[in-house]
């Protein structure tokens, strides 16, 4: 009988000895997870985008993103979603829905710009901002008033000026969040552009844009050329300059996905050493984490969707950001579940035990 009873007892308690000599998640850090891209070819039927001399930007967007695609398809880690593949128009916030709905790790919108002067020339990327210049107005005004061709624009767009970027700062701040990331990505964008294409680099630049502000996920708009300009143009009509501009956008997104890779890896890593052995005592503290992020923001609920409790810690050049201070395990998984409803869907849950946390 007494044997019977050790050997339940063993039974019981084997799983959780050998489980805390093996570092979490051991074979979850080393697999690589999907990287969600959502290509947007910008304009699309009643809206060409910017029209000069029988080029169409809708028609050489669509081109560019086509070509983009098929080779990002390629990899098996990437997963490639499109707002559009024919030539029809969509909203912008349409655009974003789909791109949010997908859970997208990245939102790329493709366009070709346009300047009063012909000599105007190069490349750009957008990223969300509040801060805008004279010429970024310019795009601004330009890539926003698509808007104006949507059914019940006023309705739906309700204190948007499509000309006053300040007028999208709600949840901008949720958004800075991102900016890192997008700025990342629009540096290697522009980057190869000038190596490969040998462009003039306008740089990466900061701007309303509404199709950037509505999508919650990093996001960058590149202007691949001025149609305004007679050898831009032609070099983006072409077939072969479609492909080079692809191959610049295809370099620089597998370039962001594999440093992603990388960086997750650490983050699992700090993770993983941080695990207790001691089963959960009655002084354990739990807490949601909502994010971490390069970005250091105050820790104020206006911050985080006006979740409670917001609390910050630095580890290396991560912050991460937590929500809620609970006791009970109940409160702080129903804590996670509302975080997850208001968009920080990856939130887990952790647990501080004489002031070592780690991720239940
Ligand atoms: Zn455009």
């Amino acid at each position: 009988m007494k044997t019977k009873i050790y050997l339940i007892i063993a039974l019981l308690i084997l799983p959780i000895l050998s489980g805390a000599n093996i570092p979490i998640d051991s074979t979850k850090t080393n697999q690589k997870k999907v990287f969600t891209v959502v290509l947007d070819a910008g304009h699309g039927g009643k809206d060409p985008g910017k029209y000069v001399a029988k080029t169409a930007e809708k028609d050489i967007a669509l081109k560019v993103v086509q070509l983009l695609g098929k080779k990002l398809e390629s990899h098996p880690n990437i997963k490639v979603i499109y707002t559009r593949t024919t030539d029809v128009f969509i909203g912008l916030d349409q655009r974003a829905a789909i791109a949010n709905k997908a859970k997208a790790d990245f939102f790329v919108s493709v366009h070709c710009n346009a300047a009063a002067a012909t000599s105007a020339k190069g490349n750009e990327t957008f990223v969300l901002g509040l801060h805008n210049n004279a010429a970024n107005l310019e795009v601004v005004k330009r890539e926003n008033s698509v808007i104006e061709l949507e059914e019940n624009y006023q309705e739906k767009y309700t204190g948007f000026d499509l000309n006053d970027p300040s007028s999208f700062a709600t949840n901008l701040m949720v958004q800075e969040e991102y900016l890192d990331n997008s700025i990342e990505m629009g540096a290697m964008v522009q980057t190869n552009f000038q190596k490969d294409l040998k462009r003039k680099n306008r740089g990466v630049k900061q701007a309303g844009l509404a199709v950037l502000r509505l999508s919650y996920m990093p996001s960058v708009l590149i202007e691949t050329g001025f149609l305004t300009n007679k050898e831009e143009r032609n070099f983006l009509r072409s077939e072969a300059g479609q492909k080079k501009v692809a191959e610049s956008i295809y370099d620089a997104i597998l370039g962001y996905q594999q440093n992603r890779d990388i960086n997750l890896f650490e983050v699992e890593e700090i993770n993983s050493s941080a695990i207790a052995i001691e089963p959960v005592n009655e002084k354990a503290i739990y807490k949601v984490q909502i994010s971490a992020s390069s970005n250091k923001l105050e820790p104020q609920s206006y911050n985080f969707h006006k979740l409670p409790e917001i609390s910050r810690e630095k580890e290396g050049n991560i912050y991460r950001y937590f929500t809620g201070n609970f006791s009970s395990l109940k409160e702080a998984t129903k804590l996670k579940a509302t975080a997850v409803a208001k968009g920080y869907k990856s939130a887990f849950i952790v647990v501080y035990e004489d002031g070592v946390r780690r991720r239940l």
